[in-house]
């Protein structure tokens, strides 16, 4: 039984924190903190008489460490979950370190000024949350997160070496909208507007945006087109497993999606230089934002599944293998149960079950690690309990 300070309170808070209140043998009390405290205040409302969980709220800037920290020491949780926005994750860190307590995260630092994510910023905390005997753990979403937590699993029960890991993120929902962002549009825009990149003997190659295009069939949802993109774990997986050749990571996209992105591209809208607009200096990828639907409005329109899971190829005992571990969601039962999206959902229960295993001690280790580096067994466990059940299939047929 624990304490947990939730910071941020947008889609994939809202399901961590509904998952938390669901789990109120584990979480005693929660505080959400985020900077529009009428967010938090709204969601203890809805759930409070729900839950034995005690619930407070509070308004933070997690931009600021020292007010971070204040608070951080006045509420005393024993981990931070860590749902705000990439850009706060140092500041976040720092605050942590300064008030002792552990950290947990579902996305890499990204500085605000470059769309550029990688694990360096944060790694270089390692000896101080050591030292601190601390906890800092990064990427508990499904991609990063599950997707590293299959990858040890499968190292752990199925291979002896794992060479090939294709990591396909399948979104075949539909919002009825021409275009809308699942999740934050600003980070899904840098996200997929980036050049693409994957592992491959020990280096990254570098593709153009949208370069290499794969159609996959996929259970319970059938034939998608898939890009590959750049993506975080794949930094963390190349170190982690050991024996591998290649690392790539597809996600979905449809033609409108694909066709609005081009259009918005070519016009500048999805930059992030800022550009002065009536005597104000505007970034237009954040005024964008603005004018596209809130991710978290999509949860009543949004049906259809979610496939989200990793391809494995490597060897058990001298004979070559291949496996298919993945989750099926469904966005509409995700609503029913907690008002979002699967998208949202797919990242939130993760999250929960990260800040979960740290406080019960059984992912508790002083240092910054990522999800892969613990054992799998008791996250996916978790994975089957709290709502986000996986499948294997030893003879996948979806394979290019
Ligand atoms: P949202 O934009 O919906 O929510 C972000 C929340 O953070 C908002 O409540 C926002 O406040 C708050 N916030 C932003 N800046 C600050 C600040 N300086 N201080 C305090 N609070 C702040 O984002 P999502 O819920 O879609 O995403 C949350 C995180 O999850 C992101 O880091 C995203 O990259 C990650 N993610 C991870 C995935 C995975 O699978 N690993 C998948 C999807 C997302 P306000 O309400 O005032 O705007």
């Amino acid at each position: 039984m624990g304490k947990v300070m939730v910071i941020g309170c947008g889609g994939v808070a809202g399901v961590a924190i509904h998952k938390i209140c669901q789990n109120d043998e584990v979480f005693s009390e929660l505080c959400i903190a985020s900077r529009t405290v009428s967010k938090c205040d709204a969601l203890k409302e809805k759930l409070q008489g729900t839950t034995k969980t005690k619930i407070t709220t509070a308004q933070v800037d997690a931009d600021h460490v020292e007010e971070l920290t204040e608070l951080i020491r006045k509420e005393q949780p024993e981990v931070v979950l860590n749902l705000a926005l990439p850009y706060q994750d140092l500041t976040i860190m720092d605050a942590c370190l300064a008030a002792g307590v552990h950290y947990i995260d579902t996305a890499n630092y990204e500085p605000e000024d470059t769309a550029k994510f990688e694990y360096k910023w944060q790694w270089a905390y390692r000896e101080k949350f050591e030292k601190a005997g601390l906890t800092a753990l990064l990427g508990s979403g499904f991609d990063p997160g599950v997707t590293g937590v299959f990858s040890a699993y499968a190292l752990k029960h199925y291979f002896d070496e794992i060479n090939y890991i294709d990591i396909l993120d399948c979104n075949a929902g539909d919002h009825g909208y021409p275009f809308a962002t699942n999740f934050n549009p600003e980070i899904n825009i840098r996200e997929v507007s980036a050049k693409g990149s994957y592992w491959e003997d020990g280096h990254w190659v570098e593709t153009e945006p949208m370069e290499i295009k794969r159609v996959y069939n996929f259970p319970e949802i059938g034939e998608k087109d898939m890009y590959l993109l750049h993506h975080e774990e794949i930094e963390s997986l190349a170190l982690n497993i050991p024996g591998i050749k290649r690392i790539r990571f597809f996600m979905t996209f449809g033609e409108s999606y694909l066709n609005h992105l081009k259009c918005l591209e070519d016009v500048g809208m999805t930059s992030i230089e800022p550009i002065m607009y009536e005597g104000r200096e505007i970034v237009p990828l954040q005024f964008l934002k603005a004018v596209l639907p809130d991710p978290s409005s999509l949860g009543p329109r949004t049906k259809g599944k979610t496939n989200i899971g990793c391809i494995f190829i490597g060897k058990k005992d001298g004979q070559e293998k291949k496996l298919y571990i993945y989750n099926v969601c469904d966005h509409q039962e995700c609503y029913r149960e907690v008002g979002s999206q699967a998208v949202a959902y797919t990242t939130g229960v993760p999250a929960m079950i990260g800040a979960m295993l740290v406080m019960n001690g059984q992912w508790k280790r002083p240092g910054v690690y990522n999800v892969e580096e613990f054992d799998p067994d008791p996250f996916m466990d978790a994975l089957n309990r709290w709502g986000l059940p996986w499948k294997i299939s030893e003879d996948p047929e979806l394979v290019e």
